[in-house]
């Protein structure tokens, strides 16, 4: 074979090889939606009601918003505005999902080091709760930090799933066993903006 057909030859089996990646990928065409913005924001007014409720009866103020980054990107801000307390945003990163974009992988944690949560009143907020092996693993490294107490919200349960004992203390949504993307969910880093919640058919 010459230079030119062996060329010829790597260049179709990389074509090849990128729309096998492709196909494999999903598109939105793949999901269906679940949960509509209008439902999700009136959860949320109501969440932000029980909070308010909670903390007003059980805890002196300061309450800190630790937004477990990215997923929580949307609920916190939605969920900020419907607090009327005054409160404190931190924010630290966990990240779960391997390459395949729809199974868990290795848990990372980031930014553990720079929280100041000693002596206060922590809601860790996150976008779901499936194993629950995340927040258990958070909760067991902030509490480390000596915080007045600590508290979880998520904005999805994924029922039945749970790994541990642990259970969240506020929840937007309980679900079934699927796959979602949207409202800070990701597919491969992919479709967090989306206003709607979008299972996977
Ligand atoms: P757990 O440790 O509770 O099993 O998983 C929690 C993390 O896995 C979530 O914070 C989220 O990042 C990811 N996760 C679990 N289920 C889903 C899902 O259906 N869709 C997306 N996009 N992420 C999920
Ligand atoms: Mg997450």
């Amino acid at each position: 074979m010459n230079s030119r057909a062996i060329l010829a030859t790597l260049i179709v089996f990389h074509v090849s090889l990128f729309c096998m990646e492709s196909q494999s990928d999903l598109t939105l065409a793949d999901f269906t939606p679940l949960i509509t913005r209008h439902q999700i924001a009136d959860r949320v007014k109501k969440l932000g009601q029980e909070i308010d409720t909670y903390y007003c009866q059980h805890s002196p103020l300061p309450l800190v918003i630790l937004a477990i980054m990215n997923g929580a990107t949307l609920i916190t801000a939605d969920l900020m505005r419907a607090i009327e307390l005054p409160i404190e945003l931190q924010h630290m990163q966990a990240s779960s999902y391997g390459e395949n974009g729809t199974e868990a992988g290795q848990l990372t944690l980031f930014g553990l080091d720079r929280l100041k949560l000693e002596g206060k009143h922590v809601l860790l907020v996150d976008d779901i709760f499936d194993t629950g092996v995340t927040i258990t693993r958070i909760k067991t490294e902030l509490l480390k930090k000596n915080p007045a107490s600590l508290k979880s919200l998520v904005l999805l349960h994924k029922v039945g799933k749970s790994k541990v004992e642990e259970k969240p203390d506020f929840v937007g949504f309980p679900i079934a066993d699927q796959f979602v993307i949207g409202y800070g969910l990701d597919y491969k880093e992919l479709y967090r903006g989306l206003p709607d919640i979008w299972v996977k058919k």
